[in-house]
């Protein structure tokens, strides 16, 4: 169905034939937009800009690459939190690395035994773009049970105190530029350190299809520090991430298994109360069962 074109913010903009490509020396995703950019800041440690497109909406670009949409955001925000949240069952204290667009900590902070949560963004810019354009996903900045950071959250995990959180997010971007660091395995030996015994790791795991490198060095570190059977994967569909296939990959400081969790009455209850979009019970389990050319990029 068309949207009509009143409902979008400058409707002659809609008409113009200009793209967007998120991509690398093979593959990639266009996505038409206006040609109106909202936001367009060199920050020290990238290209911020905010555009709009007909499909997506309002949408976060860091360097060349797609981060979040308007449309489409709840896909990777519901994913990245709650299956981590019902496997725990009874997180207080989260730490989450990155995530400057707030959808993230929005998501954590609908769970009312959520006692703190701690964001450390080492992009400002990042953070100002997003409350400005983005408010419905930045909806959570003022949320008193957030104590955010502006800062390399690298040098936080080094510098954090043993056995600290329940669970560590590492909401980051691809590795390269700032969040180089996020895919080192120094930085994951941190991450297991300061995570209290039963702590989960979710980090943002890149795509087996359009990142198959990164993908699978990330998990062979989290099998190295965490334990082969404590590295699960969850695979889950993003239309404005190259090829649609993403991950988050887990390490489990702990025996709570998140593909065996027998919590659907729960999940469903709180996805029915929270108007929640993409995640719920049967997605739980099925996002942690793996297409064999996936078990084999990790398994050999
Ligand atoms: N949540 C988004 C989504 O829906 O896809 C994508 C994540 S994006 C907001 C990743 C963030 O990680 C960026 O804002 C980037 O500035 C931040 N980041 C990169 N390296 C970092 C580091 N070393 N410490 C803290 N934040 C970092």
């Amino acid at each position: 169905m068309r949207q009509k074109a009143g409902e979008w913010s400058n409707p002659e903009m809609y008409t113009r034939n200009v793209w967007f490509t998120d991509k690398d020396d093979n593959q990639g995703l266009s996505l038409r937009y206006t040609g109106e950019v909202f936001f367009d800041v060199q920050s020290p440690f990238q290209r911020v800009r905010i555009l709009e497109s007909p499909k997506y909406g309002k949408l976060l670009t860091l360097d060349d690459m797609f981060m979040t949409t308007e449309k489409d955001e709840f896909h990777y925000h519901e994913m990245i939190s709650h299956p981590a949240m019902f496997t725990h069952g009874n997180a207080k204290n989260i730490l989450v690395i990155g995530g400057g667009d707030g959808g993230t900590v929005r998501e954590f902070l609908r769970h009312e035994g959520v006692e703190k949560v701690t964001m450390v963004e080492i992009d400002g810019e990042v953070i100002r773009a997003c409350k400005e354009h983005l408010p419905t996903i930045a909806a959570s900045f003022d949320d008193p049970k957030l104590n955010l950071i502006v800062g390399d959250g690298i040098a936080f995990a080094r510098e954090a105190a043993n056995e600290e959180f329940d669970l560590v997010i590492v909401d980051g971007s691809d590795p390269v530029g700032p969040a180089e660091g996020l895919f080192s395995v120094e930085f994951y030996r941190n991450c297991h350190r300061i995570l209290k015994p039963g702590g989960i790791l979710v980090a943002q795991g890149e795509s087996p299809k359009f990142n198959e490198q990164a993908f699978t060095e990330l998990n062979i570190t989290l099998q190295h520090i965490f334990g082969k059977e404590n590295a699960p994967i969850s695979l889950f569909y993003v239309p404005t991430y190259p090829t649609g296939m993403w991950s988050f990959q887990y390490g489990l400081k702990g025996s709570a298994q998140p593909k065996t969790i027998s919590k659907e009455t729960e999940i469903d209850q709180f996805v029915s109360a929270k108007g929640l979009k993409y995640y719920n019970s049967d997605i739980h389990k099925a996002s942690f069962a793996l297409p064999n050319f996936v078990k084999t990029l990790v398994n050999g």
